[in-house]
């Protein structure tokens, strides 16, 4: 095996489906601004929304191979163990076949691993570097401007040059040429769309990982300041803080989380990195995405802030890995990459059931 394009994504995506009776295909409403279909898998023994739900996606950002890899890798790893009653080895990290179990009986577990296929062939077959989707709406016709940046694309601080203190310098942009181009509005994207609209088909879900590459850490929200669980009203729907965030270690703002929301964040992240060092050792650090460097519109904090600004949704724990140290590792590297966070997705599951 080495890294698959985006038809065979779609086949063992589907092939799963079709061979394992706890998964099911689901199809992504919207097709990629270039025309393709894009699925998941619901894995769970339960009937479809009977349990909380845990939401896996990846292969956003294009040149991030190895993404789709894990996440199907990972579909296929419970699935098999749940059907022979096995448990699940990844190098020195083990898990029961009663966790196995616990896992598809206690949760719905929705696997979404190519969100962004036009970027991946794209990235695959013309421009490795490439990362954004390949809408040319934006363009002008300069075919260096093509794509929204689909990590920036959704609904939280869009309004970044507003919201942030000018030196503050956050890693998003109003130019089409740029790399993390926001698009012209939150959600213009079909792409982006497609993982909102999988969190609202699974009102229950309480915990929500973006799989990208790399710096080896597990982000936790918030990825626009500091965050501080002491003064409520700096939060990102307050104007009066416009203009004031996304400075380290200032005290202008910092944004507002609740104590026990920050402490679930921060367990369930130091779970993850612990399982996942137990296969071969690598070292992967639990950290706010801000300290990565600031940022507006990514996945884990609209995942989050979905339920402050509608109460009627629920809560959902956001997260990003950033596996490996390059984007396209050797694929025997990339081999042991993939035990290595999926064992860290196993381990992160089986905390989730318990808090
Ligand atoms: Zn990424």
């Amino acid at each position: 095996m080495s890294y698959l394009n985006i038809t065979e994504v779609e086949s063992a995506v589907t092939s799963l489906a079709a061979v394992f009776p706890t998964a099911e295909l689901i199809e992504l409403p919207e097709p990629s601004v270039e025309g393709r279909a894009a699925h998941a898998l619901r894995i769970g023994t339960a009937e479809r929304g009977a349990n909380d739900a845990v939401v896996l996606i990846g292969g956003v950002h294009a040149r991030e191979w190895g993404s789709c890899e894990i996440l199907v890798e990972l579909a296929a790893d419970l699935l098999e163990a749940h059907r022979d009653g096995t448990g699940l080895t990844y190098g020195g990290t083990s898990f029961t076949s009663a966790h196995v179990r616990s896992i598809l009986d206690e949760l719905d577990v929705v696997v979404f691993p190519l969100v962004n296929p036009d970027g991946r062939h794209y990235s695959q077959t013309v421009e490795p570097m490439w990362r954004k989707n390949r809408n040319p709406a934006n363009s002008g016709g300069d075919p260096a401007r093509i794509g929204v940046d689909i990590n920036r694309n959704y609904d939280f601080l869009f309004d970044f040059q507003t919201a942030f203190h000018p030196a503050a310098g956050p890693r998003v942009s109003t130019d089409a040429g740029d790399l993390v181009y926001q698009g012209p509005s939150p959600f213009s994207e079909p792409e982006t769309r497609n993982v909102r609209w999988l969190l609202d088909d699974f009102p229950r879900t309480r915990w929500f990982v973006d799989v990208h590459s790399y710096s080896e850490d597990m982000l936790t929200i918030w990825g626009d300041d500091d965050n501080q669980s002491a003064e409520p009203p700096k939060n990102f729907r307050n104007t009066d803080f416009d203009g004031k965030r996304g400075l380290a270690g200032d005290q202008l703002y910092a944004e507002y989380l609740r104590q026990a929301d920050a402490d679930d964040a921060g367990v369930l992240a130091e779970e993850f990195c612990s399982g996942l060092k137990a296969v071969r050792g690598r070292g992967y650090t639990p950290m706010t995405a801000f300290h990565l460097y600031p940022t507006s519109g990514t996945s884990h904090d609209y995942a989050y802030a979905r339920h402050i600004v509608d109460t009627d949704k629920g809560k959902i724990h956001g997260f990003t890995v950033e596996w490996g140290k390059s984007f396209h590792p050797p694929w025997s590297e990339m081999e042991k990459i993939i035990l290595d966070v999926d064992a860290g997705l196993v381990a992160f599951c089986l905390k989730a059931l318990t808090l």
